[in-house]
């Protein structure tokens, strides 16, 4: 469903090699995304939601390019560890302005929302604001923010990585489960294997702006046959 070929990149002033990735995700898929820190896994992202520019390749959606497509307008939604929620609105409106920026909803899309937040788990805590709220309920509203765009690429960039390592487990599951029932495709980065074991059956490995392998998640973490991942591995 999401497919990018030959996505070359390099920031300017770099004189390193480019960057150049290959990867491709199902519908209904989360795959984890791992590998060293500088290796690349963010500006794959930004690449693919259209905040950096690629020098070549293609980012293909259902067999439809869009990397000629301004980030606004791409199917897709990011999620970062900074949630980015406005301290001083409540937690249905720092939602509703992932719908439309205006706020003038609809009632059907009024009800988006609320079905986002019953899917959540955050019925019942609308009225609050962002400084009211757990650390792990503000990253739901983030998720829910992103879920009601419902854009059928999913990005999450560590999005969790704050959180302690059951509130982590728990929101992956609720991931999972959210992008098998719309279909969607999501790339999952996190540091901690475990996350990956938990979301994703499928893991891909990136060193030094390259995916250099993607294969069965507990293959790839517990059985490495490249060097360069047992070297991540071995040394967190
Ligand atoms: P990761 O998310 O895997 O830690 P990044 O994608 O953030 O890695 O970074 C990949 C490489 O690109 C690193 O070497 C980093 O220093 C470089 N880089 C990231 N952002 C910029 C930037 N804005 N300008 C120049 N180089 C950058
Ligand atoms: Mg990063």
């Amino acid at each position: 469903m999401l497919e990018i070929e030959q996505l070359c990149y390099r920031f300017a002033g770099d004189h390193s090699e480019n960057m150049k990735f290959d990867l491709s995700v199902g519908a209904g898929e989360v795959l984890s995304l791992i590998g060293p820190s500088g290796s690349g896994k963010s500006t794959l992202l930004s690449l693919i939601a259209g905040f950096l520019k690629p020098e070549r390749g293609h980012i293909r959606v259902h067999g439809q390019a869009i990397e000629h497509i301004p980030a606004s307008q791409r199917p897709v939604t990011i999620v970062f560890q900074q949630h980015n929620l406005f301290p001083h609105l409540d937690l249905f409106t720092n939602v509703a302005l992932g719908i439309n920026p205006s706020l003038k909803l609809s009632q059907q899309q009024d009800q988006v929302i609320i079905d986002a937040l019953d899917s959540l788990g955050l019925t019942g805590l609308e009225n609050r604001k962002p400084g009211e709220l757990s650390g792990g309920q503000r990253q739901r509203v983030a998720l829910a923010r992103a879920l009601v765009r419902d854009r059928s690429i999913l990005l999450l960039d560590e999005a969790f990585a704050a959180l302690g390592p059951a509130l982590r487990a728990e929101l992956i599951t609720l991931v999972k489960a959210l992008v098998e029932r719309k279909q969607m495709a999501a790339l999952l980065v996190s540091h901690q294997p475990r996350d990956a074991l938990i979301a994703s059956d499928r893991t891909a490995f990136i060193h030094d702006g390259r995916v250099i392998a993607v294969q069965p998640t507990r293959q790839l973490l517990e059985n490495p046959d490249l060097v360069e991942v047992r070297t991540y591995l071995g040394s967190m």
